[in-house]
């Protein structure tokens, strides 16, 4: 597992190499360490390299490791999301990336006990396989769910589709920058994160304003 603090620590460098070339400052991207259908040990080795941010993709999991690892871990949950899991994920996340429809919303407003923070996902790419709300719905739905008194939309989230060549991902990125200026500037709402980037493309979306990346397979290797 020494090969995970390693892998954590090249990933951490690539990071602020692309931002520096992109004159941004480093404090102000986060990386979340996508572990899912990795066991908790691989986990327990990036947190033991000093690693705090995790990313989980299905309810289940995320609840079981929770209970194995250590309490101070932020947990970010970044999967497809169905209401009926909702309660499963949210004491424990410390941010929703994948809200994606108002009834998702309404679901996590009336379990939460605090302020819940999320991200609308947005489909930028407009592929009919993937989830996210498209972009001509994102400031309706932005909106409706800032209106929730339980919820705080921190920004969008997307997974544009998939490229060999990083490049190709890049004016998806630059596209969800520019709704979120846009629905910034409309909405007069704050929005401040841009969850977009992983293994294959991370330095591209920080280049092109990522304030949070999802890298799993350059972390952990691949998954099992
Ligand atoms: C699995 C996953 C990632 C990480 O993907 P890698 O290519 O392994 O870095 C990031 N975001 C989401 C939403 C994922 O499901």
């Amino acid at each position: 597992m020494k090969e995970i603090a390693e892998n954590l620590k090249a990933v951490r460098e690539r990071i602020a190499t692309a931002a520096r070339k992109a004159g941004r400052n480093r404090a102000d991207i986060t990386l979340v360490a996508v572990s899912k259908m990795q066991g908790a040990e691989a986990v327990r080795s990036a947190y033991e390299a000093g690693h705090r941010v995790f990313g989980e993709n299905y309810a289940q999991e995320l609840e079981e490791k929770s209970r194995m690892l250590p309490g101070d871990i932020e947990w970010h949950f970044i999967g497809a999301l169905q209401s009926n899991k909702v309660k499963k994920v949210l004491y424990v996340s410390s941010m929703i990336h994948s809200v994606d429809r108002l009834s998702l919303a309404k679901e996590i407003d009336k379990r939460a006990e605090e302020s819940v923070r999320i991200l609308i996902e947005v489909n930028i790419g407009g592929e009919a396989t993937k989830s996210g709300s498209s972009e001509g719905e994102t400031m309706m739905l932005l909106e409706q769910i800032s209106s929730l008194p339980n919820i705080i939309v921190c920004g969008l989230m997307t997974m544009p589709p998939f490229f060999d060549d990083p490049d190709r991902a890049r004016p998806y990125f630059a596209k969800l920058r520019e709704l979120k200026n846009k629905l910034e500037k409309s909405t007069g709402l704050n929005l401040p994160h841009l969850s977009m980037g992983m293994t294959g493309d991370f330095e591209a979306a920080i280049e092109e304003g990522a304030t949070i990346v999802r890298v799993g397979t350059a972390i952990f290797g691949a998954r099992h």
